[in-house]
């Protein structure tokens, strides 16, 4: 910026429309009309020296209020002093058209001088039209004398209003402007402070406050500021540099103002943004106060309370000891430090165990104990009696680690009930830990706490819910745990089971030993042969069977429905299942071992009921009236005659209901009901009967999980290439069973009758299918051997087989038939489906015993000793070719 600049006393003139150029101000503009384009060109572009143009400004007409000094075109006005005159003055003369618009302008009576920094020339295509792009610089104001338009654009003879350099340093020296500049100075210190702040900017404009004159950086601090016309233009006219630093100063204060308002605005936002940094920050400093103050907070209060749980469990000396370092290292921790809560949850759980805490155990009584027994289970002599002899060598002898045992048997025969009623004999609490498909030893064990979400293993939760030391704890389906890579359940249980080692029980999430010699270990199992021997070996199993009909009915009548009627609200005086109706679900809707469907469908019946008693069907107003209790009539009465529904007070129960609700005759269940509710038999005595009725069928007899159960084998044949098919789940075992009996065929053939002739291929042109329906079971075991070769033997024959026989038995390749196991579930499935004739292997004759007699009453046992034995009684009228056999 030029220190000080000689003006010409005539200046070609560009006006700035409702704009102004400060001194000190660079700008950069694009002129385009006609007028501007001829001033560029003439007074700047074709110049050899780059001269000096005037800056005006203009005013469209309908802006103008009487603020601002305005002049006329061709009337000069001049000096501050003349100002008044002209401020008001504005009339139709002083207007003035521009550009040939439709705007009449006035003209500003100050301006300021400025030069070209940089040119550009453009032409517009195709118009050809010429433009500039000029970079101007302001320099100092000048007043205009006289406005007049030479050609296209105007010139103005003018006068400088910049101060001689004496003139300045006078004012300098005045007080008032050196305390005006100092002010003007800290403000605009203040805002290049804020502005370097917010944009991390360099020092650059701070060398500038410091080098370039303060009446002059005024003008450049103001053109920087977004400003308003009229603000600009007293800025314009502010010729006293003392004038121009107040105005100055106040802009850029405000201009601070306004950037500090939008920065608390900012701020605020963010705040809010950021609550939960600040809560997290508040919540630390406050954790430190008051542990400044020694206050306890929530926190040390809960640790308080864990420290007197903790106490009160009665943990043997070293595991407090173990207990205790772990909650001094707890306490010095933050909650939301990573492990607080998982040394926290420790500590709770070794509060919770039962360390010593254990049921007072009842003297018992074994007397009182059988009739417990008894009174909670029909039958069930043997086992019953096993139990007792049990529970008589506890009595003798309370520390006897006897065996541990095991109850084997189908589903819902009673195994877990026995073993609640083994507690209650022994006045002790009961917990059940399902080990159902448990394959990870950790299930057992636990896990090491160093994992993430690791618990304690089954046992210990066990003991924790049941909250005392010596209950009895039943192991539940422990044929079913398996072992895989992760480690072998069976091992880790051998150890629970092991009295030597149980003292000392090592769960890995615990970490120190628990004593789990007091606890009453009972197992459960569906079939012995799973269990590991290990593990079998230390228990005693005692088998149930599954039940007959005829056990089943009483089990029903005495055990099941009175429960079933309890569970639903209602008594014998609601409804009552005649002994026939319940013989009628026993065998139209139930094939099972155990008594579980049963008591589902009792359970569907007694729904039933309950749905009619609760819709009123049963109940009559009127004569229920005297039967009422007082409170009950009250409201009854209370809104009218005839009351459709009432409120019964809260704690009445259901059997109150029932007495209040006074029926004249129960619900009887008939056949009619039955099939409402249950639908329609499941299952009906001619089952065998109608899958029989084509040759190439057998009746067997298997065992599964669920119990012995009766299954069909169908075979057939069709044109193929001798090949044998077979589906239906089956093991290795079952196909080379399968093998074996059509090999024994095929090699009997001619001596069955089924082949003309010795030597001829029975499988000559055809394929061979044999099915196990049922396929969603899957079946293994060679048991089925017999029942195979009778189904080929049925189909190559084409002769039926009897559907009241069914059989058992596993066959050499030279036709021996040879014992096998399960007998008792599998003549007991074969009474269920209604059979009255079982070939049995002969070998087998010696398990008989342990069927019920009521059941072997109803059955004529076959005993075989050879293959050619069985189909002697497989088919009807015996083996019409055993007369050909040479056997
Ligand atoms: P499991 O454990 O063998 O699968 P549950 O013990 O759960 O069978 O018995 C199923 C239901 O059958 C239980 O309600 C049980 O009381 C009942 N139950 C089984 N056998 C008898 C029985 N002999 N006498 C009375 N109720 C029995």
């Amino acid at each position: 910026m030029a220190e000080s600049i000689d003006l010409p006393s005539r200046l070609a003139i560009l006006p700035f429309r409702n704009k102004v150029l400060l001194p000190g101000a660079i700008i950069r503009i694009r002129c385009t009309s006609p007028a501007s384009v001829k001033l560029v060109e003439q007074e700047l572009w074709q110049r050899e020296e780059k001269g000096l143009i005037g800056i005006l400004p203009v005013r469209d007409a309908a802006e103008i209020k009487p603020v601002a000094p305005i002049m006329s075109q061709g009337e000069g006005t001049d000096s501050l002093d003349q100002r008044s005159k002209v401020q008001g003055g504005l009339s139709d003369s002083h207007k003035l058209d521009v550009k040939n618009q439709h705007d009449v302008v006035h003209w500003h009576n100050r301006g300021v001088a400025a030069r070209a920094l940089h040119l550009s020339r453009g032409v517009e295509k195709p118009s050809g039209r010429v433009t500039y792009i000029v970079v101007l610089e302001g320099l100092c104001r000048f007043s205009v004398q006289e406005l007049s338009k030479r050609g296209t654009y105007h010139t103005a003879r003018i006068s400088s209003l910049e101060m001689t350099r004496t003139e300045m340093e006078q004012v300098e020296q005045d007080p008032d402007f050196i305390m005006l500049s100092r002010q003007f100075k800290a403000t605009a210190m203040e805002l290049i402070s804020v502005l370097e702040q917010k944009q991390k900017t360099g020092g650059r404009t701070k060398v500038l406050l410091e080098t370039v004159p303060v009446h002059k950086l005024a003008d450049i601090f103001v053109a920087s500021f977004e400003i308003s016309f009229e603000e600009q233009l007293s800025m314009l006219d502010s010729v006293d540099p003392k004038v121009r630093l107040s105005k100055a100063t106040e802009l850029v204060d405000r201009h601070l103002q306004s950037i500090r308002v939008a920065e608390k605005i900012t701020q605020k936002v963010e705040g809010q943004l950021s609550k939960s940094q600040k809560e997290f920050l508040l919540r630390q400093q406050m954790r430190a106060i008051k542990e400044e103050l020694g206050d306890n907070d929530d926190d040390e209060d809960d640790l308080a309370a864990l420290e007197r749980k903790m106490q009160s469990a009665e943990m043997p000396q070293n595991i407090w000891k173990h207990a205790h370092r772990e909650l001094r290292r707890l306490k010095k921790m933050q909650p939301q430090q990573p492990g607080y809560n998982s040394s926290r949850a420790y500590l709770e759980l070794l509060a919770d165990l039962p360390w010593q805490k254990a049921s007072k155990e009842l003297e018992l009584d074994l007397r009182a104990a059988q009739e417990h027994l008894d009174s909670d289970h029909y039958g069930l002599v043997k086992v019953k009696q096993r139990i007792i002899e049990y529970l008589a060598v506890r009595k003798l002898k309370p520390d006897a680690r006897g065996l541990v045992l095991c109850f084997v048997g189908p589903p819902g025969v009673g195994k877990t009930s026995l073993a609640s009623s083994i507690a209650s004999a022994l006045g002790r609490k009961f917990v059940r830990i399902s080990l159902g498909g448990v394959k990870d030893e950790a299930d057992i064990r636990g896990h090491r706490r160093t994992y993430i979400g690791s618990m304690p293993g089954r046992l210990i939760d066990g003991l924790k819910r049941v909250a005392v030391c010596n209950p009895v704890m039943l192991l539940d389906e422990i044929d079913k745990t398996g072992s895989d890579v992760r480690g072998d359940p069976a091992s880790a249980l051998l150890e629970v089971l092991d009295p030597e080692q149980n003292k000392t029980f090592n769960d890995h999430y615990l970490n120190v030993p628990f004593d789990l010699s007091k606890v009453i270990f009972v197992a459960t199992a569906n079939r012995a042969q799973p269990i590991p021997p290990p593990l079998l070996d230390r228990m005693e199993v005692i088998e149930l069977p599954g039940y007959t009909p005829e056990e089943k009915l009483k089990i029903a009548m005495r055990h099941l429905i009175p429960r079933v009627l309890d569970q639903h609200g209602l008594s014998s005086e609601f409804l009552q299942i005649p002994e026939g109706m319940v013989q009628l679900v026993i065998q139209g809707y139930t094939r099972e071992a155990g008594v579980r469907s049963l008591e589902r469908n009792l359970a569907a019946l007694a729904r039933a009921a309950a749905v009619r008693v609760a819709e009123q069907e049963l109940v009559p107003l009127n004569k229920g009236v005297q039967e009422l209790s007082a409170p009950l009539i009250e409201n009854r009465l209370a809104g009218g005659a005839e009351v459709e529904m009432e409120v019964i007070p809260m704690g009445v129960n259901n059997r109150h209901i029932s007495n209040t609700f006074r029926i004249t005759s129960p619900l009887v269940v008939d056949e009619a009901m039955i099939e409402k509710v249950l639908g329609p038999p499941k299952f009906d005595g001619r089952e065998a009967a109608d899958r029989v009725a084509n040759p190439g069928v057998s009746v067997g007899l298997v065992w599964t999980t669920f119990g012995g159960e009766v299954q069909f084998v169908e075979a057939t044949t069709m044109a193929g290439k001798g090949e044998l098919h077979l589906t239906g789940q089956l093991g290795d075992v079952i196909k080379e069973s399968a093998q074996i009996a059509l090999t024994w065929v095929r090699a009997r053939a001619a001596e069955l009758g089924l082949a003309a002739a010795e030597g001829i291929n029975l499988l000559e042109g055809r394929d061979i299918h044999i099915h196990f329906p049922a396929g969603a079971v899957p079946k293994d075991g060679p048991s089925a051997g017999v029942t195979l070769v009778t189904a080929l033997v049925s189909l190559f024959s084409q002769k039926r087989v009897r559907s009241d026989t069914a059989m058992t038995g596993e066959m050499t390749l030279r036709g021996l038939v040879l014992p096998v196991g399960g007998i008792k579930d599998k003549i007991l499935a074969a009474h269920r489906c209604g059979i009255k004739r079982v070939i049995l292997p002969e070998r087998n004759m010696k398990d008989l015993v342990e069927v019920p007699s009521s059941v072997l009453a109803n059955l004529e046992i076959l005993l075989a000793k050879r293959m050619e034995d069985v189909l002697e009684q497989a088919f009807d009228g015996g083996c019409p070719w055993r007369q050909h056999s040479k056997l």
